[in-house]
């Protein structure tokens, strides 16, 4: 998709290449294979809109999808998606027996949410999905190895009464992005005696899954039965040092745009934005693009964030504020096309023609590119490109 054969929007919008979104799965699909794909749609898909991507991922073969919270499975099923859904993030007081109506698998990180599962079956006459979460090393949430066989036998218990259904056995890496760390071969290593003692308790053949995007792009021996990315089903390398998103034949999938609100003419030495951290060097053109820390653009991105502007790259000149940021267009040249009001300004997309990404953005402030689009603000449109 070419970003400059689009309109330019009215003031900023995510742009969100459901194609390339469906490319990636596919990808991550063959990568896998035959493990089957989790697309991992939490936190708003990531920023770029949970349903959309949601059913987009379901289109191009994703077998389930998982979420963090139980608002976030119950939103899918409300949008009337019916494949598999896992969520993981619970605390006391959540609503287990909405999501065991709603045939959502339930993680089970300890007795206490075991315990919480069972209290509410009894109002939904139907068993409840459960997968059990090992901690075998995160330190996160997830079971640890010595509380494993008691919750893995009341488990079974409750399997045997007709209560729940074990769909599932799972663990989640804490170093997954750097290949050849020690805690990696320690997690397989306490992942497969965690699955022995449930196999042998009398959980055999239930879904085994640990695989993150960085899991799944190098470490086929965290395959399992299932895959979870997340951050690779937007196209988007979970780290620099892995290699960029092409290398493994991912797409980015969110444009952030937007268009020079002003273009004006100041003199040398004119300081710009609060605080007056940047001042022109020469008399000037300075560019006002209408995005700030409101709609996600983080404030550390002072005088440092990259944006592309007529096939251009420029760097911010000064703070970012809540509402807009500043661009130091520099002096129009004698004969030379320089950029007006109105003219598209590319925060980050897929970077094929020279403009900045979203890890760019991550490298410019010290950030990983999973926080630059996750955090992209509630009142920027989603625009679906398809
Ligand atoms: C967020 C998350 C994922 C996906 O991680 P990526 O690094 O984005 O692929 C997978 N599993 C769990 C438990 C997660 O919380």
């Amino acid at each position: 998709m070419s970003t400059r054969t689009a309109a330019p929007p009215a003031r900023l919008e995510a742009r969100v290449d459901l194609d390339a979104l469906r490319s990636n799965v596919r990808r991550l699909r063959e990568i896998a294979g035959p493990a089957q794909v989790m697309a991992v749609v939490k936190a708003d898909a990531y920023g770029h809109g949970m349903v959309p991507c949601a059913r987009a991922a379901v289109q191009a073969g994703a077998a389930w999808l998982g979420t963090a919270l139980p608002e976030e499975a119950l939103a899918l099923r409300a949008a009337g998606l019916e494949v598999p859904i896992l969520t993981w993030l619970h605390a006391p007081g959540d609503d287990f027996a909405a999501l065991v109506r709603a045939g959502v698998d339930v993680s089970i990180s300890g007795q206490w949410s075991l315990d919480a599962v069972l209290a509410a079956v009894g109002g939904t006459r139907r068993p409840a999905r459960i997968q059990l979460k090992a901690d075998t090393g995160l330190g996160r949430n997830g079971i640890q190895p010595r509380e494993w066989p008691a919750v893995v036998d009341e488990a079974v218990k409750a399997e045997r009464a007709g209560l729940v259904e074990v769909t599932g056995l799972w663990s989640h890496f804490a170093c997954a992005d750097e290949p050849g760390h020690p805690s990696i071969r320690r997690q397989l290593t306490s992942f497969h005696e965690a699955l022995e003692y449930a196999e042998a308790a009398g959980l055999r053949g239930r879904l085994r899954h640990m695989a993150n995007s960085p899991a799944t792009l190098t470490l086929p021996e965290s395959h399992f039965d299932l895959v979870r990315p997340g951050v690779a089903v937007y196209g988007l390398s979970p780290a620099p040092e892995l290699g960029v998103p092409a290398d493994f034949g991912l797409r980015p999938v969110m444009t952030l745009r937007g268009r020079l609100a002003l273009v004006k003419q100041v003199p040398e030495a004119h300081g710009v934005s609060y605080g007056h951290t940047y001042h022109t060097t020469g008399e000037t053109r300075l560019g006002l693009v209408p995005a700030g820390y409101a709609d996600g653009i983080p404030r550390a991105a002072s005088d440092r964030g990259p944006v592309w502007i007529g096939g251009r790259r420029y760097v911010i000149a000064g703070r970012v504020a809540m509402d807009q940021f500043v661009v130091d267009l520099g002096p129009a040249g004698p004969g030379e096309q320089s950029p007006a009001a109105g003219d598209e300004v590319v925060l980050f997309g897929p970077g094929e023609d020279g403009g900045p990404t979203a890890q760019d953005w991550a490298q410019a402030i010290g950030t990983i590119g999973y926080e630059v689009v996750t955090r992209i603000g509630g009142r920027v449109p989603r625009v679906y490109v398809d």
